[in-house]
């Protein structure tokens, strides 16, 4: 890592702000850790939990003395706090994020800055859970985890090696790719799933009655399917519109598939049934 860096400020002290700047705190290589919330409440927790150095009052001075930002505010956020934080960024100060889809944040960047500066690095762990705020913040959440980068064609790329030394040093494993590529893979990936569990389990809950909790039946595969259903709404409602062409295109796949499945099924179409499970079989084989 070339560039010294002194201070680390962190904006928005939730679950992955909260879990980066706790693994940072603890492998000490990235400076001093300042948390900025626009929730006072999150940052006097962090200062108890022991997950960041010094709690930030003043958004401007934390950010004139940080030699490196992270925003972690939800993604409907950035552009509001990249307008905040824009007047007191300095020419070397590096600048990334964390939210699940990208080609927003990069648009807001541009609508802010005109010219991107050649510190700003967009990012985001594949790594989470559902729950949220600082309370819930975990050290170890990025280990064995990755980590995408999209560098911009103005990001310098001592940028880029900055924060996949940083990233690297919570144990995760850095990728770089452009930003359409992660907007569409993500849609496959993460939001398709989301939304499968949030509908799934928003429709069995509506088929219960007085008489009869379905869900005292479900064994440990629901459970298994249907935990992130249990996800922060708000923030999924976020990215749904934040990634919205990409996400209607997989729904659209998805729902042709499912609709193929529904017809085997009605017209006793054994070859088409087993065909789809045991290639979903192998699929599934492959990646674990
Ligand atoms: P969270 O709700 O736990 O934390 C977000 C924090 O940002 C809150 O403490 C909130 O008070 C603060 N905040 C909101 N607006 C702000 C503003 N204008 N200025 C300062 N602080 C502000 O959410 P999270 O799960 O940590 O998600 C944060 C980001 O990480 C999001 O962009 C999300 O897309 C991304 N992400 C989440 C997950 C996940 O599984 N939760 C995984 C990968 C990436």
């Amino acid at each position: 890592m070339s560039k010294v860096i002194n201070k680390t400020l962190i904006i928005g002290l939730g679950l992955i702000g909260g879990s980066l700047a706790k693994a940072l705190r603890s492998n000490r290589r990235f400076g001093q850790i300042i948390g900025y919330d626009r929730d006072p409440d999150e940052t006097s927790v962090g200062i108890e939990l022991g997950v960041i150095d010094i709690a930030a009052e003043s958004l401007a001075d934390a950010v004139s003395e940080a030699d490196l930002v992270v925003l972690a505010v939800p993604v409907k956020a950035m552009e509001t706090v990249l307008v905040d934080i824009a007047p007191f960024i300095a020419e070397d100060t590096l600048i990334t994020d964390v939210g699940s889809t990208k080609a927003n944040v990069v648009a807001a960047a541009k609508r802010v800055f005109k010219t991107i500066p050649t510190g700003f690095v967009p990012g985001h762990p594949i790594a989470g859970s559902e729950k949220s705020g600082v309370a819930a913040a975990d050290e170890g959440l990025f280990d064995k985890h990755k980590v995408i980068l999209t560098p911009l064609a103005e990001s310098s790329s001592e940028a880029v090696n900055v924060f996949a030394d940083l990233w690297e040093s919570t144990g995760a494993e850095v990728l770089v790719m452009d930003v359409e590529k992660h907007d569409e893979v993500l849609a496959a990936t993460s939001h398709l799933p989301h939304m499968l569990a949030f509908s799934l389990v928003d429709t069995l809950a509506q088929e219960q009655d007085h008489n009869t909790d379905i869900f005292r039946y479900a064994a440990g595969g629901f459970r298994d399917f249907t935990r992130i259903a249990g996800s922060d709404p708000t923030m999924w409602h976020d990215i749904c519109l934040a990634n919205k062409d990409a996400l209607l295109s997989q729904l659209d796949r998805y729902i042709t598939g499912l609709g193929r499945l529904r017809t085997a099924i009605e017209c006793s179409d054994s070859e088409t049934m087993l065909g789809t499970f045991t290639r979903a079989r192998a699929a599934r084989e492959h990646f674990s």
